[in-house]
């Protein structure tokens, strides 16, 4: 196999200065990890930082309203869903049967409840239901035409599956099949590394976090596959102290279990959270042959933005209301770009 490439990546930017905690409210997301450089034309990589950026302001006004974590994380979801650059809601990924089948969880920290669907096909914004499912049902997790038959009597939208298609999805399933005749292994960028899955954990002014995770899942997906985005504890987990959504390989998150595996690490061993998401995401999942990243967010503001790949969609936005975006490894995560954050609260 092919060794991964770990980077540094991985930053605890503390943006919620101490005397604020828990008070200043934080939002970060990603729009999925494995982007590799030569796949980004300009323009498309204009559209995917003014995405980021919008969701990171929709949802931050959320939560400057003095709204709880949920609403912060539902609205910065759903302006990426309704985004056709990313891997979930409109642009989805294609499954094998030429269809899109979509994923999503949330959940919150403070009482541990959660809402999580899977192999829906009808669904406008998954994240909706998801949430539906957290605050409307007595269940955690509904699938498939289940699922489709709660939206509707919870009064989530519902749109004709051409809905979520694009041509460029639609090509990339075109390429993945070539391959699979061919019997190669696939080769795409896009389809191979490129998954574009989205997710935000939010902190709010009454110290409460919260996570969700939403996506397409992978290109060519067959038999009704679901990675770990939806699953609670595997793409999707926050409890009082920490919140985490992953991005990647979603076999090896839901194996080792990464969205709940870093959390504990910060609950019951104390560990950072910085240390925490580093360990499992840029050490248990690459030596089991995964790749990915994560965004994680604690009680205190700190983020950590782990990834072993390229470089990971990302955003952040803290008490100045500015919203940083960040694409490559080798950037949004030096000290310029926390600086003015933790100037504007002294
Ligand atoms: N983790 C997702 C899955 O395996 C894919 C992604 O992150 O883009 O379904």
């Amino acid at each position: 196999m092919k060794p991964l490439r770990v980077f540094a990546a991985l930053t605890t930017l503390g943006i919620a200065a101490m005397s604020h905690a828990a008070t200043t409210p934080v939002l970060v997301i990603h729009g999925g990890s494995g982007v590799v450089r030569r796949d980004l034309n300009p323009a498309r990589e204009n559209e995917v930082r003014a995405a980021l950026a919008r969701a990171l302001q929709s949802g931050y006004a959320q939560l400057k309203a003095g709204k709880p974590a949920l609403d912060g994380v539902t609205a910065a979801l759903t302006v990426l869903e309704d985004d056709p650059n990313f891997n979930a809601g409109k642009g989805a990924v294609f499954t094998h049967d030429g269809r899109n089948e979509l994923d999503a969880a949330i959940m919150d920290g403070d009482t541990l409840r959660a809402g999580a669907i899977a192999g829906v096909h009808r669904v406008k914004n998954p994240i909706l239901l998801a949430r539906a499912v957290l605050e409307k049902s007595e269940h955690v997790m509904l699938v498939g035409d289940g699922a489709e038959a709660f939206a509707r009597e919870a009064g989530v939208t519902l749109v004709d599956p051409s809905y979520f298609r694009t041509e460029q999805r639609w090509q990339q399933l075109q390429r993945a099949l070539k391959e699979d005749r061919d019997g190669k292994p696939h080769s795409d960028v896009e389809t191979a590394k490129h998954f574009g899955t989205v997710g935000a954990v939010a902190l709010d002014a009454q110290g409460h976090l919260a996570a969700g995770t939403s996506t397409g899942g992978m290109t060519d997906k067959r038999w009704g596959r679901v990675g770990d985005s939806p699953i609670i504890g595997a793409g999707t987990y926050a409890n009082a102290d920490c919140a985490v959504s992953g991005t990647g390989w979603g076999e090896f998150y839901i194996r080792t279990v990464a969205a709940h595996a870093i959390c504990m690490r910060v609950s019951l061993m104390h560990v950072p959270l910085e240390r925490a998401a580093a360990e499992v995401i840029n050490q248990e999942i690459p030596a089991m042959g995964g790749n990915g990243g994560a965004i994680a967010l604690d009680a205190r503001g700190h983020i950590a933005m782990p990834f072993n790949t390229d470089g990971m969609y990302r955003g952040w936005i803290g008490g100045d209301g500015v919203a940083h975006v960040a694409i490559y490894d080798d950037e949004g995560n030096a000290a310029a770009d926390l600086a003015p954050v933790e100037h504007s609260r002294q």
